[in-house]
C-alpha cells in the first residue's frame, strides 16, 4: 500500500485528493494548518488509512513513516486569501515548498507542486502552453502569489537537477466543484451564492474576460496521472474549453433557477483578461483530458452548493438563508 502525503490536504482540492487517493488504496497523511481549509472538508473521511496531522509546513515538520508520493498542495490560492496573507502566502512559496521538498528528498518520495496557470499572468500567447514564460507584474497585488509559485517552480527544478529528487509540476488552471468557500472571492462560488440568494450577480468589467473551467473530478485525475508519471517538466492540467465571465454568469443564473439581475463592477488591478489551457503535452505524456463537460461540472455543482452550508437554499419557492 503507497503512503501518500498531502500538504493542504484540508481545502478544496486538496480534500478531493485525498478521497481519491483513500479510493485508490493509498494510506494517507494530510498535512494542514487549516488557514484557508477546514475540517469540515474531511470530517466525513472514516478510513483508517487517513491521518490528519495540524502542521504548518513554513517551519521544519518530519513524518516519521515512509513515503511514496508528496502532493504539495498548501497556499493560500484565491485572491482574497492572498489579499489578506501577503507574507503568509510568500512564505508557504518558499519556506513550505522548501520543507516539503527536503522531506521528499529524505523520504525518497516523487513529488509533485500545485503551481498555476497565474505563472504566465495577463499572458500575451493563446492558448498558454507550457513553454510560455508569462506576462507577470511581480510588484502588483496578485504579485505574492503568481511570483510565490514561479519561485517554488524554481526550487523545484533545482531538487530535480542539483539534489535528484523526483519532481514534477503541476501548473493548475481555474478548477470548481464541491467544497468551495462561498465567500473566498472566486467567481463560480460567488456566483452561485449571489444566484441563490436571488442578490445581483457581479461581473468584473464587462465580462468579456475568459476563463477556462475544470470540473474538479478531471483536475485530480490528472495531478494523480501526472505524480504516477516519469514527467519532470511542468505539465498544463486544466480544460481548455474556454468561456467568458458574462457567459458562466449566465450559466449560473439559469442553473440554479435564479431571478438575480447580472451587474458590472469594476476590474481589479492585473485581472487576466484570457486564459486557456493548452493541454497537448497533458494529452501525449500522459493521456489525460478532461471527461466532463463544463455545463454538467456545474450541474453537479449546483446540486451541491443548494444544501452546502454558506450558500442560501432556495426550499418551494421561498430562500432559506444559511
Ligand atoms: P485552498 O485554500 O482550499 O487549499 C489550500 C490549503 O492549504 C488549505 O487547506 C490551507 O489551510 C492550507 N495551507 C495554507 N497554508 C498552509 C501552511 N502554511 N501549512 C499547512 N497548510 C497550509 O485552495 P485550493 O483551491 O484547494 O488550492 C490548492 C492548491 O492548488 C494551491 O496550491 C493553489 O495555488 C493551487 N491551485 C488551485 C487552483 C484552483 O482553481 N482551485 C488553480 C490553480 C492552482
Amino acid at each position: 500500500m503507497p503512503t501518500t502525503l498531502v500538504t493542504g490536504g484540508a481545502g478544496f482540492l486538496g480534500s478531493h485528493l485525498c478521497e481519491h487517493l483513500l479510493g485508490k488504496g493509498h494510506h494517507v497523511i494530510c498535512v494542514d494548518n487549516l488557514e484557508t481549509g477546514s475540517l469540515h472538508n474531511i470530517s466525513h473521511i472514516r478510513e483508517e488509512r487517513f491521518d490528519f496531522r495540524m502542521i504548518d509546513i513554513t517551519s521544519h515538520y518530519e513524518v516519521e513513516e515512509s513515503i511514496d508520493f508528496v502532493y504539495h498542495m498548501a497556499s493560500p490560492a484565491s485572491p482574497i486569501d492572498y489579499a489578506r496573507l501577503p507574507l503568509h502566502t510568500m512564505r508557504v512559496g518558499a519556506y513550505g515548498t522548501h520543507n516539503t521538498l527536503g522531506l521528499s528528498k529524505a523520504k525518497r518520495a516523487r513529488f509533485l507542486i500545485a503551481s498555476t496557470s497565474e505563472v504566465y499572468g495577463d499572458p500575451l500567447v493563446h492558448p498558454q502552453p507550457e513553454t510560455y514564460w508569462g506576462n507577470v507584474n511581480p510588484i502588483g497585488p496578485r504579485g505574492v502569489y503568481d511570483e510565490a509559485k514561479r519561485y517554488a517552480e524554481a526550487l523545484t527544478m533545482a531538487y530535480l537537477r542539483q539534489q535528484g529528487v523526483d519532481t514534477c509540476i503541476a501548473r493548475i488552471f481555474n478548477t470548481f466543484g464541491a467544497r468551495m468557500r462561498p465567500h473566498d472571492g472566486r467567481a463560480i462560488p460567488t456566483f452561485l451564492r449571489q444566484a441563490l440568494e436571488s442578490k445581483p450577480v457581479t461581473v468584473f468589467g464587462d465580462g468579456s474576460q475568459t476563463r477556462s473551467f475544470c470540473y474538479v473530478d478531471d483536475l485530480i485525475r490528472g495531478l494523480v496521472a501526472l505524480n504516477e508519471s516519469g514527467v519532470h517538466d511542468p505539465v498544463n492540467i486544466g480544460n481548455p474549453s474556454e468561456m467568458s465571465l458574462l457567459e458562466m454568469a449566465e450559466a449560473c443564473v439559469e442553473l440554479t433557477g435564479s431571478t438575480s439581475e447580472i451587474v458590472f463592477e469594476a476590474l481589479p488591478e492585473d485581472d487576466p483578461k484570457i486564459r486557456q489551457p493548452d493541454i497537448t503535452r497533458a494529452r501525449e505524456l500522459l493521456g489525460w483530458e478532461p471527461e466532463i463537460p463544463t455545463e454538467e461540472g456545474l450541474k453537479r455543482t449546483v446540486e451541491w452548493a443548494k444544501t452546502a452550508t454558506g450558500y442560501a437554499r432556495r426550499v418551494e419557492g421561498a430562500t432559506v438563508k444559511p
